[in-house]
């Protein structure tokens, strides 16, 4: 399987550090609002990478942390606490947010389809995790103590921007009106692991530490998540693309600090999910919400849908016209497969080789929106109803859009309705014997057709045609009429 890695600059052969096992970890959300449709692109492709993995063959374990502290408004270190933030906008405890947005979120997640991660981690449950990495930073002359805070000094890193030579203005990143730069730094992309001297007095939540009561910087909460549970060699790092700078910069820089070794093969980065007007985000704009797009008619396996059509290192642009275009991709999928019959036997030699186009595609550095046409060209195919169904159910352990589900619950409705008009039927022919035992044998013969005893089906239709009477198939059920 071929993997881009942010790392190289290049699609890898993906190479796992011990053969069948895949160690995963993934930026969690920072849990002070909602999740926006655009945090959630990045999870959906995330996502789809580990199922796809699972399905390939790999074992794979994939820890994801919730960020509930630590994470300041910029991604730097400068302003305000985004937990607190949300507390104050609300009125309630940070710990009631984090637990509110915690819950939303994977309400969120599931009904996109998207797996729980085999370990989720919330920061505030491994504060001695964190200050056992810093002391050892400290002691190996990777981190200093000024103004009261620990930081990460990169000017003793090789190579601190390990994903791209960004330029000095790009560092400046996060800074913004009326927040000033850290005069304790010595280096201007210096970082910190641990706040005891906050700017804001009414830090809600904080601990004690070999450096006075404080709390965590955010980039040593995932190094240290991922390591507690994955131990030290991580197969590959996932998270949006704004999060390469200086998020995981940071990360690498201080875990292999640590470590004294590589940490992390292959770095999985999502581009954005972008308005007309440009990126999304939770503090600018509308802001767009799985519960807002239900609300407003779209089934959450529409947006879902919308995100696996393009590939996922395009930033993608979400407008409601494009978000229509998918609902009608995804009703009239799903209306297509409604009409495939469950009975017939699977080809084994066409089932092998649609398979593959949709494998070829995965494993083309994830290309969903080709897979995507893989399963349009399973419909299309000339091959049993059967091996499309099963084809079907197989590109869904990854691509998990619900397309039998939805599409048999729609022929179920159909079927129900078609029952109700029967049973009409049997009540208007109550008076008639015959009528009743044509229906009987009609009963009879719809029973024979499903446990596929089509012989006895044949043998009631001819039984039926030689007493004068003729059945219709229909999409409702079975009619007759005599003769
Ligand atoms: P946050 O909750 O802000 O920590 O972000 C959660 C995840 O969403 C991170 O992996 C971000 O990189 C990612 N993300 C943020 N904004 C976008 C966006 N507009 N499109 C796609 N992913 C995003
Ligand atoms: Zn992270």
């Amino acid at each position: 399987m071929l993997l881009y890695n942010s790392l190289t600059r290049n699609r890898d052969e993906f190479v796992p550090n011990e053969p069948g096992k895949v160690k995963m970890y993934t930026c969690g959300p920072t849990v002070y609002h909602f999740a926006h449709i655009g945090n959630l692109r990045t999870y959906i492709m995330e996502d789809v990478l580990e199922k796809y993995l699972r399905y390939s063959g790999y074992d794979v374990k994939r820890v994801m942390n919730i960020t509930d502290v630590g994470h300041l408004t910029s991604d730097a270190d400068e302003g305000e606490d985004k937990m607190l933030k949300g507390a104050k906008r609300e009125h309630k405890t940070v710990m009631e947010i984090a637990q509110f947005y915690t819950d939303a979120f994977f309400a969120d997640c599931d009904k996109l389809n998207i797996k729980k991660p085999d370990v989720i981690e919330p920061a505030t449950g491994c504060i001695d995790d964190f200050i056992r990495v810093i002391e050892g930073l400290l002691e190996k002359g990777f981190a200093y103590v000024a103004g009261g805070n620990v930081y990460f000094d990169t000017s003793k890193l090789e190579n601190y921007y390990v994903f791209n030579n960004f330029k000095e203005e790009d560092l400046e990143v996060g800074v913004r009106d009326g927040v000033e730069a850290d005069d304790n730094k010595k280096n201007k992309n210096d970082f910190v692991l641990w706040f005891t001297k906050s700017k804001f007095e009414d830090q809600a939540l904080k601990w004690d530490s070999p450096w006075g009561v404080g709390y965590p910087g955010w980039h040593i909460e995932c190094s240290c998540i991922s390591m507690k549970h994955l131990g030290e060699d991580l197969d590959i790092h996932c998270g949006g693309i704004d999060n390469a700078f200086p998020h995981h910069t940071n990360e690498i820089a201080q875990s292999e600090a640590y470590l004294g070794h590589k940490w992390c093969n292959y770095w999985f980065h999502v581009l954005h999910l972008n308005t007309n007007s440009g990126k999304m985000s939770k503090s600018t704009g509308e802001f767009l919400t799985v519960s807002l797009l239900e609300s407003k008619g779209y089934d959450p396996m529409v947006y879902r849908l919308f995100c696996l059509q393009s590939h996922y290192r395009k930033n993608l642009v979400f407008s409601y016209e494009n978000l229509d275009n998918a609902k009608t991709s995804y009703q009239k999928l799903i209306a297509r497969i409604a009409t495939l019959r469950e009975d017939g036997e699977v080809e084994a030699e066409a089932f092998e080789t649609l398979r593959k186009d949709f494998t070829d595609a995965m494993d083309n550095d994830v290309n969903t929106s080709l897979a995507v046409t893989a399963l349009y060209n399973v419909l299309k195919a000339k091959c049993s109803d059967a091996t499309k169904r099963a084809l079907l159910a197989d590109f869904d352990r990854v691509l998990s859009l619900n397309r039998i589900e939805t599409a048999d619950a729609i022929r179920k409705a159909e079927q129900d309705k078609a029952a109700a008009a029967a049973a009409q039927e049997a009540a208007a022919h109550a008076g008639d014997p015959e009528a009743q035992e044509i229906e009987a044998l009609i009963a009879a013969r719809a029973d024979a057709k499903k446990q596929k005893n089509f012989a006895e089906a044949d043998r009631i239709r001819a039984e039926l045609a030689d007493r004068g009477i003729t059945l219709i198939d229909t999409a409702q059920g079975t009619k007759w009429e005599r003769n």
